[in-house]
């Protein structure tokens, strides 16, 4: 990619590889992005994305996709689709570097063998929960397991057995025999293979034991000259385990793991565990819900991949943990938008407006700007007619001092056309306001009075025998609090209000010729995105700006 995601913003893993390669340590870099895939990509992983593509284009190096597929309960075909395009969506491309920890299974196992032969691995039969128990806490070390001093031999006959399939499940594990009292619980002799009789979505039912992460992990990463592994900062403790195995093992190279600090958003969880329960328990309508922090969804919602690009880059990569505002990521998206969005006018809650001395019957067409950002973007024609919409909450019958907008007696501008001024106003039986009666001034057509007397209040408005009729979904954050991974029960900070969904907004003509997936600014409310599947429907990506959440 050619901006250089994290140019020219350096950061400390920039500056390992750079002098790695200035002191001769390494020729080349080989970086990798290794999902597992139990779900959709988060913006959390574009921060991992980002790094290792950025890195190793920096460097003139490569970056693997390599999916970590060691645990075949959880992980599922539709989601190594689904992070394929979500990797490629967000602008990156591995070429032919795409590879599965599944791949080297049969690798995996000899090395395990390996491990057994040379008295570091040996099969235990204690049940999980003896494991567990003996594992110890931070306070006090470990028991051994009474099957530690297995013999070599009769490891690697057990071990054999289990491959073969003769002990069901959680009967024996192969561990690491490292140190049970280790400061280091990851050292505590960790269970390295295990046994489980499902179906992998790559091998089938070729293995009923599964290497888990620990052991696939550093081992996947040397088979594939991985010369730096970036990891986030809960894998430190592991790293000595990393280092431990790739010590004892013939492996063909002996890759770096460096830490980084995982991206946190304020009013955003982003464990997959949490976010599979969000999507299974029905409370979002799947994966690619735009209030979803997934790839999928802020895609859905219109977020383009430049501006999630650039949020990473202003994040930085460092390894102090923090949270970052949501509102930082709204305004990247903000300012992208802002230059490139086609404008068009839409009326979510509509008034209507009859135009007394306008001539009934007859219409024209006005000039309106497409982006006042982008001359080349030209100039689009918009109807006027005698009856309009404008927004509801542009209108007040007994305004406070400082609303500048439609009022009983107040001249206004309506954008691209006219000053009109309010004459009347008509209500139901229940005392609303349903229509108001107006005169417009014939001279101030395009937005300018010829006497130079100014208006304070520029309207967006439709007209309404014009106007297409659509829903609009307004998107707000899916949560409460601002933290709410620290609640026990994420679920209760659930935002009632997270979508509001707007039945009728009358949109001027030209929004029913858009496409699908295609993202506009509706001049005055914000941005959105026509929903790529559902028909005319739209969903607001971001108001315009900051305050516009907090002021409704
Ligand atoms: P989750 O905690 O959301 O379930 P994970 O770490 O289990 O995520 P993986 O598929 O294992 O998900 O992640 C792939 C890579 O993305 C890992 O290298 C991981 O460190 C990185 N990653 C995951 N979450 C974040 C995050 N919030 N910020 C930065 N990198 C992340
Ligand atoms: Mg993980």
């Amino acid at each position: 990619m050619s901006e250089g995601v994290l140019n020219p913003v350096t950061n400390f893993i920039r500056d390992i590889v750079r002098a790695d390669i200035d002191e001769g340590r390494h020729t080349s870099v080989v970086t990798r992005f290794p999902p597992e895939p139990n779900g959709y990509l988060h913006i959390g992983h574009a921060k991992s994305i980002c790094l290792n593509f950025s890195i190793a284009e920096e460097f003139g190096g490569r970056c693997h996709l390599r999916f970590d597929d060691t645990n075949p309960i959880k992980e599922e075909q539709e989601y190594i689709d689904a992070i394929q395009r979500d990797v490629r969506w967000l602008g990156f491309d591995w070429g032919e570097e795409l590879y599965f920890a599944s791949d080297y299974f049969e690798q995996l196992y000899e090395w395990a063998e390996h491990l057994i032969k040379n008295g570091d691995a040996y099969v235990d039969d204690q049940t999980a929960n003896e494991i567990r128990e003996n594992r110890g806490t931070l306070t006090t070390p470990g028991l051994n397991s009474p099957h530690r001093k297995r013999a070599p031999e009769e490891n690697l006959n057990l071990f054999r057995r289990m491959r073969a399939g003769e002990f069901p499940n959680g009967a024996r594990v192969l561990r690491a025999k490292i140190d049970m009292s280790s400061g280091n619980i990851n050292l505590r002799d960790p269970v390295l293979y295990r046994i489980i009789h499902t179906a992998h979505p790559r091998t089938g039912t070729k293995w009923c034991i599964y290497p888990n992460y620990d052991f696939a992990h550093g081992q996947s990463d040397a088979i594939e000259g991985i010369t730096h592994s970036f990891c986030t900062l809960e894998f430190e403790d592991h790293r000595p385990l990393y280092d431990w195995l790739l010590g004892r093992l013939p492996v063909p190279a002996f890759p770096r793991q460096y830490e980084f600090a995982r991206l946190n958003l304020s009013f955003t969880i982003m464990s997959k565990r949490f976010l599979i329960r969000l999507v299974r328990d029905g409370h979002v309508s799947g994966w690619d819900d735009p209030r979803m922090p997934t790839l999928a969804g802020m895609r859905r919602r219109g977020i383009p991949p430049e501006a999630i690009r650039d949020f990473i880059r202003r994040c930085g990569v460092a390894r102090a943990i923090g949270i970052t505002e949501l509102a930082m990521l709204d305004a990247c998206v903000r300012e992208y938008l802002n230059k490139i969005a086609p404008r068009y006018m839409a009326v979510l809650r509509p008034l209507k407006v009859v135009i007394e001395n306008y001539p009934d019957g007859e219409g024209e067409m006005l000039e309106a700007v497409n982006n006042p950002e982008d001359s080349a973007a030209g100039l689009r024609q918009v109807p006027f007619s005698r009856e309009l919409y404008i927004e509801q909450d542009d209108f007040m019958e007994n305004p406070p001092k400082k609303f500048f907008r439609l009022s009983p007696g107040k001249e206004i501008r309506l954008r691209y056309a006219y000053f009109i001024t309010c004459r009347e106003v008509l209500k139901n039986s229940a005392g609303e306001v349903i229509e108001l009666r107006c005169t417009y001034d014939p001279e101030t057509k395009g937005g300018n009075a010829p006497d130079g007397r100014k208006v304070k209040a520029t309207l967006h408005w439709v007209s309404a025998p014009h106007a297409k009729v659509s829903e609009v979904r307004l998107y707000n954050p899916l949560f409460t609090q601002p933290d709410p991974g620290a609640n026990d029960n994420p679920i209760a900070n659930l935002n009632s209000k997270s979508v509001e969904v707007v039945p009728n907004a009358q949109l001027e003509p030209a929004l029913d010729m858009t496409a699908p997936g295609e993202i506009m600014q509706f001049e005055r409310l914000g941005y959105f995105c026509r929903d790529p599947d559902e028909g005319l429907i739209f969903n607001r990506t971001v108001g315009l700006r900051d305050s516009y959440a907090k002021a409704r």
